[in-house]
């Protein structure tokens, strides 16, 4: 891999746009992908917001949440933000029935878990591996982290407020996952990080 890895970021539903710029500010460039074929020399893969069951069912459709699940199981990097979190876990709240996920992340997430009333809401994360200030975090009808597995790093919870505590950030290995979308508010911290993470695996 050279030093601008290849990222796909999976361009079935959701915003995929702020994704792919925030990757190329950060040294990426990118690829979308919509088709197995697609998938053929990427470095790491992205997950954008938007709505999971819908990206789920566009998945199977296209014949790519098989091909996907064996890149994430097979360790590629894949950063998933809000309904792409959702598509990472493998143990989902709240999901449809028939919802499925690409997996790899060992968490239980909560699907709306700010509450249906409540459509978005900001709030300051600390994210340590990030340093100061603290990310400016836009929630938009998100999940939370309810149970994380070992292997799991808590990377940043809520500080305070009706929610104070719930897990919104994660890493486990080669796989991260914000509840919120940082795609959306020009701080690349997040997409740096990951690409940081991308290179390191290489
Ligand atoms: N509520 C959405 C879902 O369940 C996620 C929302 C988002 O990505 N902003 O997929």
């Amino acid at each position: 891999m050279t030093a601008t890895p290849l990222v796909g970021v999976l361009a079935l539903q959701g915003d995929v746009r702020e994704h792919e710029r925030a990757l190329q500010v950060s040294g990426a460039s990118t690829r979308q992908i919509r088709l197995p074929e697609h998938l053929e020399g990427i470095d790491a893969l992205v997950v954008p917001g938007g709505e999971s069951t819908t990206m789920s069912n566009l998945a199977l459709r296209w014949g790519l949440m098989e091909p996907l699940r064996e890149l994430v199981r097979g360790g590629l990097p894949a950063y998933g933000s809000c309904a792409g979190m959702i598509m990472l876990a493998e143990r989902i709240v709240g999901g449809r029935p028939d919802q499925e996920t690409i997996g790899g992340l060992d968490v239980t997430v909560v699907r709306n878990a700010f509450g249906r009333q409540v459509d978005s809401f900001e709030a300051d994360i600390e994210i340590a591996v990030l340093g100061q200030p603290p990310v400016h975090a836009v929630f938009i009808r998100a999940p939370w982290v309810e149970q994380a597995g070992e292997g799991v790093e808590v990377l940043g919870s809520v500080p305070t407020g009706p929610a104070a505590g719930k897990i919104v950030a994660v890493r486990q290995g080669h796989l991260l996952a914000t509840s919120f979308h940082p795609e959306l508010t020009g701080d690349t911290r997040v997409h740096q990080y990951f690409v940081e993470m991308v290179r390191e695996q290489a």
